[in-house]
């Protein structure tokens, strides 16, 4: 796995209280053993609030930032993360309606990276499964819980 982080600059990582060693380390750990063919990048932005996506389907190195990102292999899977200058703890709203609430960044990066992991993991017509996005999230509470982060998660009321 090739793990490739953005804007970790020393005040971003002072005011998040944190160093680009720990977010690599959060990532290996929530990816596992299923990092094989896997690129992820991290990117730390400006205004508030967060972002990501995992792409179905081979990406090549030349289709990311005009194949300017170093050390990136000749075809992979992409999963992408965007956090923004938000103040943990942390409470948002996902596009589906749930409330998420993360004690610290790197608790709000396990929980979002085993998100995407999921969707990495699954076969390729299950993003089509009427759950799947509901499956995600409840895979990326406990997967995040498991390994000693800090997330809680509260669904929709039907
Ligand atoms: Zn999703």
């Amino acid at each position: 796995m090739h793990i490739h982080v953005f804007g970790a600059d020393e005040p971003t990582c002072a005011r998040l209280d944190t160093t680009e060693e720990q977010i690599r380390d959060v990532v290996t750990r929530v990816i596992g053993r299923s990092g094989s063919d896997l690129v992820v990048l991290i990117y730390f932005v400006q205004g508030a609030g967060w972002d990501a996506e995992y792409r179905h389907g081979w990406v090549r190195a030349s289709d990311v930032h005009r194949g300017t990102v170093p050390g990136l292999p000749p075809r992979f899977l992409l999963i992408r993360v965007a956090l923004g200058e938000n103040a943990y703890p942390y409470e948002s709203i996902d596009d589906y309606g749930w409330t998420w609430r993360h004690a610290t960044v790197l608790d709000h990066l396990a929980a979002v990276v085993a998100h995407e992991l999921y969707h990495h993991t699954q076969p390729h017509f299950a993003r089509r499964r009427m759950n799947n996005e509901a499956d995600a999230n409840r895979f990326a509470v406990q997967h995040a819980r498991r390994l000693g982060f800090d997330v809680q998660a509260i669904a929709p009321a039907a």
